[in-house]
């Protein structure tokens, strides 16, 4: 069934090339490269990129008048470029030929990007061109293409040329374009004795060594091409060229299979030689397309969610279905079973564009939920890579506070990377960007620690690393927290929350005056990781709980002001009786948000309409996206109700409702977290409400909402979010005290949804509609699996199927 499988795209259209280009990118969880045109160079229209997992590189650009450092992924050399030429013509992708039709297909199922076109030469030559290419999913070194090139009205001599391009910058977002962006320097070229051709490179700063090994084949009709090739080393490519008699009708094929090899790889003897023999070892082309598909095949069955949408939710060109699985196809080429064992996190804009620079942030916790609940041993790989970097937490902690502080934004290795000025491409101003005080970070990581634990029951992953991570998170929360005698309150001051709108107060003097005081969120979430810092002291045994006390110096006196601050901390209120998003806030002007509307349009980034108008974000009560909500959102309304009645705030149902509308109307959407998270809140109080969110969310990339913001890297926190939604609020997918939780709850544009879900070692099929459950246990776990369903709560084994009336 092909139905919902096809990204496809009919017709040459320059303008909406960025956009194909980074939806259409290939990747194995290794390496990633965009789908550009193999003609194509990077040339205001298209960007060929090619990004290596955690593959950063630092350079100081002067910019304003002063010295920045920023840390980047680096855009490494670009494997794809093949073009021919008829005799006396011009190169394919060089000005003068005329694309005649053109049909561009990402297959998700099979992970091969498919394009046919015709194009026509200056002299009226026209020839026809259907190409393939992967990134491999199984032999993650590897990626290939195959063209197939048809002269439809002409014979005559042909070149062919392949070349491995190092000269390359990063050059794919305009903002950046005033920084330094020659990250490497070609260090090597050769030719083997085997017809292969290859290119090293290095990163500058980081050290970062990349070769590429590439193998050209070209087949006429049914014989190989004996015919001999040249190969010409530039300063900064290769270049392989043949020739060949072209004949009217007559089939050419040409294969182009290459190698990328780093020196962070592991099981790494010699950098070209093992790439060389990378392609030696390597099956035929055709094995390795089938390849392709079937472990591509493979993931489907662990990942694909399946869901029958009513015919009347018309989201026609893409419907939701295709869209989900495009998001899952790129999650997995994020991070994939490939990635386990590397030192990399998801960045929030995948490997696919240099938005963010490839750098991780929070966002982490909208996405680790994705994997584990499908694959938790690259959950549990991801997070190893925030425990690697908790030194370099605790040295950032160090310069003032206790514990570890985990940066905003975190590169290569977990130092800040958040940059200090920021271009405002509406006022073209350099303003100072103070977002590295978003300490909520350390929430986030906290809260993927834990959900991944008892999701998982991972006991060793908490034994060895994670109750560590808790420990030292809270640790830096408490000392964070100062005591306010006059209110008797723990106080937290001078940080941002989620709405990066608010940087600093209104009034604050100088430029490098920021922060607010008592950010609800914030504060909140300080508070239960305090809390879960303590359970996770509880769920270790003894010994191993005596040991680590021991080893982080942590003692009875410090758990207890953990557990006198979950009692005391500030929650700011505002009259309404609802929780003020900071202490200031309600003291802030309303917008006119009719007026903005009128007058910008799309005021997503009214912080930068703002500033541009030499006003300030900072001074109304508007909002980039939820902010106080998101509790809502990474917790339950129980959790949050629990969380917040010691601190002297009752949460009820009607308070809860009017906090979300309060805020909602004061929000004006300016990042693709703010539908989603809208959605989910939403979900359990206004269902078309939330329904639109998630629609808008679900779209973010696929039409790229932000005007322009995809075509620099894919949102990945908004697409594992809008998957993970189908699961966890429409199929009910919860984990609560040990217990598998299924109580669906499908939207009425949703007749079934059905997927496969991997909990405490079990591997199941769950299928849902609006009147049955059925579960299907393909393989068990250790312990019996209890079940929580709508009616009763059930214990389960292997080989069972359970089928369950609902309605
Ligand atoms: C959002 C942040 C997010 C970042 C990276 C920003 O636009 O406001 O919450 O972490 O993008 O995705």
């Amino acid at each position: 069934m092909m139905e919902g499988w096809r990204l496809v795209y009919e017709g040459y259209d320059p303008a909406e090339e960025p956009l194909r280009e980074v939806l259409c990118t290939l990747g194995n969880g290794r390496f990633a490269t965009r789908g550009a045109g193999e003609e194509a160079r990077g040339d205001g229209v298209h960007y060929p990129g090619t990004y290596i997992a955690g593959g950063y590189n630092r350079l100081i650009s002067v910019v304003a008048g002063r010295n920045v450092t920023n840390e980047d992924l680096v855009n490494f050399p670009n494997w794809l470029p093949l073009s021919f030429k008829p005799e006396g013509g011009v190169w394919l992708g060089e000005e003068g030929n005329e694309f005649l039709d053109y049909r561009q297909e990402l297959n998700l199922q099979e992970g091969i990007l498919y394009r046919e076109f015709t194009v026509r030469d200056p002299s009226g030559r026209e020839t026809k061109i259907s190409s393939v290419r992967f990134v491999h999913m199984k032999i993650p070194t590897l990626a290939g293409l195959a063209q197939e090139i048809t002269p439809l009205n002409w014979s005559g001599r042909m070149a062919i040329r392949s070349t491995l391009d190092g000269g390359v910058t990063n050059r794919g977002v305009a903002r950046y374009r005033q920084l330094r962006g020659d990250h490497i320097e070609v260090i090597g070229t050769g030719r083997a004795e085997d017809g292969i051709v290859w290119l090293q490179v290095r990163t500058k700063q980081s050290r970062l060594e990349v070769s590429l090994a590439g193998r050209t084949s070209v087949r006429v009709g049914s014989d190989p091409l004996r015919a001999p090739a040249e190969v010409a080393s530039s300063e900064d490519a290769v270049i392989w060229e043949t020739e060949l008699d072209a004949q009217v009708g007559g089939k050419i094929r040409v294969e182009k299979l290459v190698s990328l090899r780093t020196t962070r790889d592991p099981a790494l003897g010699d950098l070209i030689e093992d790439g060389l023999n990378d392609i030696r070892r390597a099956p035929a082309f055709d094995t390795l397309v089938a390849e392709q598909r079937l472990a591509w095949r493979l993931l489907w069955n662990r990942f694909d969610v399946e869901v029958d949408v009513s015919a009347e939710e018309d989201l026609s060109p893409y419907s939701l279905q295709l869209i989900l699985r495009l998001h899952t196809f790129h999650l997995l080429q994020t991070a994939s079973p490939n990635t386990v064992g590397l030192d990399v996190s998801i960045p929030a804009r995948g490997w696919t564009g240099e938005a963010y620079r490839g750098h991780i942030f929070w966002d982490e916790a909208f996405i680790l939920p994705f994997y584990v609940w499908r694959a938790p041993e690259i959950a549990r790989s991801l997070l190893l890579y925030r425990f690697r970097r908790l030194n370099e937490a605790r040295a950032a902690a160090a310069e003032g506070y206790e514990g570890a502080m985990f940066p905003w934004q975190s590169g290569s290795n977990g130092r800040e990377e958040t940059q200090v000025i920021h271009l405002n491409p509406k006022s073209g101003n350099w303003d100072p960007d103070r977002s590295h005080l978003q300490r909520h970070v350390n929430a986030a990581i906290a809260y993927n620690v834990w959900t991944y634990v008892c999701t998982t029951d991972d006991q060793e992953f908490l034994r060895e690393y994670g109750a560590e991570l808790l420990i030292e998170i809270a640790r830096f929360w408490a000392s964070l927290c100062h005591w306010n005698e006059a209110e008797e309150r723990y106080e937290i001051h001078g940080v941002m929350g989620p709405d990066e709108f608010h940087e600093a107060y209104p009034d604050a003097l100088d430029e490098e005056t920021g922060g607010l005081r008592n950010n609800a969120y914030t504060n909140s979430m300080a508070v239960w990781c305090m809390q879960r810092a303590v359970d996770a002291l509880h769920i270790l045994d003894q010994s191993t709980r005596e040991d680590l006390s021991e080893q982080l110096d942590l003692s009875a006196e410090e758990l207890d002001r953990w557990q006198e601050i979950s009692r005391a901390m500030k929650l700011p209120k505002m009259e309404n009786g609802i929780l003020e998003q900071f202490e200031g806030y309600a003291e802030l002007e309303e917008l006119d948000w009719d007026a903005y509307r009128e007058k910008y349009g799309n005021i997503g980034r009214l912080d930068r309409i703002l500033k541009a108008e030499g006003d300030s974000p900072n001074r109304y009560k508007v909002s980039k996206q939820p902010d106080l909500c998101m509790l809502f959102y990474f917790l339950t309304k129980e959790e949050v109700a629990a969380l917040l009645e010691p601190l002297g705030y009752k949460l009820t149902v009607g308070l809860l409702k009017e906090t979300i509308d309060y805020y909602r109307a004061r929000t004006s959407h300016g990042s693709t977290l703010s539908h989603l998270v809208f959605a989910a809140i939403l979900d359990e109080i206004d269902r078309d409400k939330a329904w639109s969110h998630y629609i808008e969310a679900l779209q973010s990339d696929v039409k790229d909402i932000q005007g322009g913001t995809t075509p620099e890297g894919i949102h990945t926190a908004v697409m594992a979010g809008t998957v993970r939604h189908v699961l966890e609020r429409w199929a009910g997918i919860q984990q609560r005290a040990d217990q598998l939780v299924v109580i669906p709850r499908l939207p009425k544009a949703i007749r079934q949804i059905r997927f496969p879900l991997e909990y405490r070692g079990y591997r199941m099929l769950v299928r849902v509609d609006t009147k049955t459950i059925e579960i299907e246990i393909l393989s068990g776990g250790r312990a019996p699996l209890s079940i929580q369903l709508p009616h009763r709560q059930i214990t389960v084994h292997a080989g069972e199927y359970i089928k369950e009336e609902i309605s």
